[in-house]
């Protein structure tokens, strides 16, 4: 075979088999299927960006020659703009604002040099397919217990999501810079430690960058020879290949699990990591569509701390207004994903772990927009301090004493928590009067107020938060003769 001949037939493959990198691909979003449903796209290989129920769209990468055969599937089908799908222009090794792979290094390892108390320097974990290491960072301040427990982000698992990266870079900021100074960063680096793997999937983020633009799996195209990489969110080992619903046996398709669970290096490489870490919790980016998940996600059904994940996502999305719910609730169920087997205890302990889907315009449409990036960096940020704070918060303090002589005071049904603008509680008091005072944690008074002429039992009491307070951790002391009650709540708005 002479060389020119060798030359060309690399081209052919290289064209065929790297199906996510071709330049015609466009974005388009389809309102109201018709003749059609999720399902049967899924079973078609169409490559779902995101779904979106409450709105009645669905988001499809396709190269623009296959446009057509999307005709009679939806009632209206909209072309998005070309730098949601692509870097423009192509092939200048620049992501705009996101942070390409040496900015994301750069960023990392000048917060560890500018915060060497706090932050450290960037740890290499292991490597991917192609030989590129994959690195954490641990922030965490020197005050506290001795024995932290974790909490694990990681993004850029899916190599076309560069908002995910954005998003941890803001929280890692934020919380180097707010150390001493903002009340919550300080509790959560005095105890907790923050895990960031900001770059899972380093060998497709840099296809991205040199044109690829919508590779999102991996970059082993060897197994089975060939295919167009592997799913690394579909790789897990929890459920793996469970059935063939949002994700494929196909080498070919998207959501492609690969031969067995934890096949890839990549894969391998954050199950070790995170059996080693044992985190009480793990938030896992995505984007785009602004969701946020939690298991079960291979099935439809809900796992025992259903009534935790969502009333911690309903507190997470309270402002964002972003959806939550199962996968299968929210789009379709998948199985091998980084949810599950995170928080499925039988390799390390129960770890709450939710994926959020960032809101990004699709997937590069804010490369020219340093606005839109720091707006959905804040929307992510207050989940990602609320599900840090509720973690190490997990059981409060609660105090409760007793007189023999008049009976048990307690505080109550704290409601919500974290509380924006109106604290419910109730107290179970003996009678008479009781006196209300909240402090905060360095044991300042905030506020304090007095109920007369109760009777006995049980007691509906509301305190309106002023303004004034910011947000943090506070304590609520209830106080009825010699007895006193309280409990721990949280102010986030
Ligand atoms: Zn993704």
């Amino acid at each position: 075979m002479n060389k020119s001949y060798m030359r060309f037939l690399l081209l052919i493959l290289s064209f065929t088999v790297v199906s996510g990198a071709a330049a015609s691909d466009v974005m388009v979003r389809l309102f109201e299927l018709q003749d059609c449903s999720i399902e049967s796209l899924l079973d078609e290989g169409y490559d779902i960006a995101t779904v979106n129920r409450t709105q009645n769209y669905v988001d499809i990468v396709i190269d623009e020659s296959y446009l057509s055969t999307l005709e009679s599937k939806a009632a209206d089908i909209r072309v998005l703009p070309e730098s949601w799908v692509r870097l423009l222009p192509e092939n200048t090794d620049d992501a705009g604002y996101y942070l390409d792979p040496a900015e994301t290094w750069a960023f990392w390892t000048d917060l560890a040099a500018v915060y060497p108390d706090l932050v450290q320097y960037p740890v290499t974990q292991g490597q991917s397919f192609q030989g590129r290491d994959i690195y954490s960072i641990c922030i965490t301040s020197s005050s506290g217990p001795s024995d932290k427990p974790a909490i694990f982000f990681n993004s850029l698992i899916h190599a076309r999501e560069p908002a995910t990266n954005s998003v941890l870079a803001d929280f890692g900021l934020w919380l180097a810079t707010e150390y001493n100074n903002d009340t919550m960063a300080t509790i959560i680096l005095d105890n907790s430690e923050i895990y960031f793997m900001p770059i899972v999937n380093p060998d497709g983020y840099e296809d991205n960058m040199t044109g690829g633009n919508m590779q999102r799996k991996n970059m082993n195209f060897t197994i089975p020879v060939p295919s167009s990489g592997i799913d690394l969110n579909r790789n897990y080992g929890y459920q793996w290949g469970y059935d063939d619903y949002g994700s494929s046996p196909n080498p070919y398709d998207e959501t492609y699990r690969g031969s067995a669970a934890f096949s890839e290096p990549e894969t391998q490489v954050i199950r070790e990591f995170t059996n080693t870490i044992d985190p009480i919790g793990s938030m896992h980016y995505h984007s785009t569509g602004g969701m946020v998940i939690y298991s079960w996600n291979y099935v439809n059904q809900p796992t025992p701390h259903q009534s935790t994940f969502e009333s911690w996502a309903a507190a997470m999305t309270a402002q964002n207004g972003y959806d939550y719910g199962r996968c299968g609730q929210l789009m379709y169920p998948s199985n091998g994903d980084a949810c599950d087997w995170s928080y499925d205890n039988t390799e390390h302990q129960t770890c709450l772990s939710f994926g959020v889907e960032v809101d990004d315009n699709g997937f590069w449409g804010s490369q020219n927009d340093s606005t839109a990036i720091a707006e959905f960096c804040a929307e992510c940020r207050f989940m990602n301090i609320l599900l840090c704070m509720n973690l190490i918060n997990l059981t409060g303090i609660e105090i409760t004493t007793e007189d023999a002589g008049m009976g048990i005071l307690s505080v109550t049904g704290i409601s919500p928590n974290p509380v924006m603008n109106s604290l419910n509680f109730s107290a179970s008091i003996p009678s008479g009067a009781l006196e209300v005072t909240i402090f905060d944690l360095a044991g300042r008074r905030i506020d304090q107020f007095e109920v007369e002429n109760l009777e006995s039992g049980n007691c509906q009491l509301n305190w309106a938060v002023p303004a004034s307070v910011p947000n943090g951790v506070y304590m609520l002391i209830v106080e009825s003769g010699s007895q006193i009650s309280g409990s721990r709540f949280t102010v986030l708005r």
